[in-house]
């Protein structure tokens, strides 16, 4: 931590003799993945408990949070554009800067040598030091950085504070193990830590209580969890057993351990969704192998083969365009795949080199950007077609569907997903529902990511 001098917020210079520990407005954003929105809650939680409050309007705020991602380039030009943007009004009328998550660990002394804006550097282990760095910035206008790694930092006693709403996520271990070459989660998130199953229980039953209909259990591996004698397998048929629910999700299971007893569960219990995603990353060999993804095609097709025969379950993915050294025919190997697999969507990402991973000290990042994105529009584009294909099947069909909310686009319409995920948008008027209820709809008109409808009837639970 160093000691260097910063702007005190104007509405602070003029109580400069509170000690005014009390009242501080933050504005927070959140960028990445679902894990990030969780570490987002708790954040809110450990800085209310010490007095903060948070403001949607950034206008209003001492403090502006950024919950950053490392994964991927754009990840990292989002924050800067934003940081940029704050810098001037630091000027203008003083503000304190944080920069929390993966981008913070990962880039640590960097970020603070080339923005001397930020003053708080905090990294995804060490948020319970947060408020008193941001209460040092404020007071004693220091800079404070805090990006320790922890072997048992669960989080565990602390509950989360999460909006309204029908869904609720759920962190059950952090961290990874596997050390794919291209990823930076290993350096940024740390070793695999599981959180103990009576906690992960509990904010389940609390969660319920609160209205929640809908959970999803995650990790970044997650299939990777184990507390004592309890598995993943174990704990999701544990979660799904809570009642009161009526889905329960899990993302994202590493191929190479997909266990047949989480196999078992999903094909038989009643409120686990018949979805799986299941990243596949590349479907050529030496591109498996350079990424250290501990499968090979073959054994990828084998797992689907015995996921498939369980059932109607849905799989989608995730795979990397451009990765070092990928051929045209390693390419082509993925993209026949793909068109071979039929998923219901694939994330497909550009590869962009991550500081400190394996990749980065042991492969030049050697295939050109306009490869690079003419590959990744490619499987984009055909996976649109078969995303577009398999959603026009369910037209003349109906669906089961949790109400979850106003549609994006309009507040005149309900929007909810059916088990398999695919988005559902009806009108409201043909309903008198309430989010959180499970209705059937006649589907009359689809997209690659969207499937219209009207509401036929509103029931129970399915069966399987
Ligand atoms: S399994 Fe691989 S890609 Fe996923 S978080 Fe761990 S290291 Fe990253």
């Amino acid at each position: 931590m160093s000691d260097m001098p910063l702007l005190l917020p104007q509405r602070l210079k003029a109580e400069s003799s509170v000690t005014a520990k009390r009242g501080y407005q933050i504005y927070m954003e959140t960028f990445g993945c679902q894990m990030n929105e969780y570490d987002t809650e708790l954040v809110r939680s450990i800085m209310k408990a010490r007095g903060f409050q948070f403001t949607p309007v950034d206008e209003e705020a001492d403090i502006i949070l950024f919950n950053t991602c490392a994964i991927r380039e754009n990840a990292h030009n989002r924050l800067y554009g934003h940081l940029a943007r704050y810098k001037a009004r630091k000027k203008e009328r003083g503000l304190v800067i944080g920069v929390l998550g993966c981008m913070a660990q990962n880039l640590k002394q960097e970020l603070l040598d080339s923005r001397s804006w930020i003053d708080v550097l905090v990294g995804p282990d060490a948020y319970r030091q947060l408020p008193d760095l941001l209460t040092n910035a404020l007071e004693h206008q220091r800079r404070g950085l805090a990006v320790d790694l922890s072997e048992y930092e669960t989080y565990s006693q602390i509950v989360p504070d999460r909006g309204d709403g029908v869904n609720g996520w759920i962190a059950v271990m952090r961290g990874c193990d596997n050390f794919c070459s291209f990823c930076v989660v290993p350096y940024t998130r740390g070793r695999e830590r599981s959180r103990d199953p009576e906690g992960i229980l509990e904010e389940v039953k609390r969660l319920v209580s609160q209205g929640v209909r809908q959970i999803t259990l995650l990790g970044q591996n997650v299939n990777s969890y184990r507390s004592g004698a309890w598995d993943f397998s174990r704990l999701l048929v544990a979660v799904a057993d809570v009642p009161g629910l009526h889905r329960v999700r899990f993302t994202s299971p590493h191929p190479k351990d997909f266990p047949p007893a989480l196999l078992e569960a999903v094909a038989q219990h009643p409120i686990i969704c018949n979805q799986i995603h299941l990243p596949l990353q590349s479907a050529n060999d030496r591109m498996l192998e350079r990424m250290g993804r501990g499968y090979t095609r073959r054994e990828y097709l084998v797992l689907v083969e015995a996921i498939l025969k369980k059932g109607p379950i849905v799989l989608t993915t995730d795979l990397i365009c451009g990765f070092c050294g990928e051929t045209d025919e390693e390419f082509h190997d993925t993209y026949n795949l793909v068109k071979e697999m039929e998923y219901q969507a694939a994330f497909v990402f550009k590869y962009s080199e991550r500081k400190h991973t394996i990749a980065a000290r042991k492969f030049p990042d050697d295939v050109s950007e306009q490869v690079k994105g003419y590959r990744t529009n490619e499987i984009i584009e055909l996976q649109k077609e078969i995303s577009l294909q398999k959603n026009q099947a369910w037209i003349g069909r109906e669906v089961e569907v949790m109400i979850e909310g106003d549609a994006k686009k309009s507040d005149q319409q309900w929007m909810g997903h059916t088990e398999h995920n695919v988005t559902v948008v009806w009108p409201k008027e043909s309903l008198n529902g309430l989010p959180g209820e499970l209705v059937s709809i006649s589907i009359h008109d689809a997209t690659p990511s969207t499937l219209y409808g009207m509401v036929t009837k509103g029931d129970g639970r399915r069966e399987k």
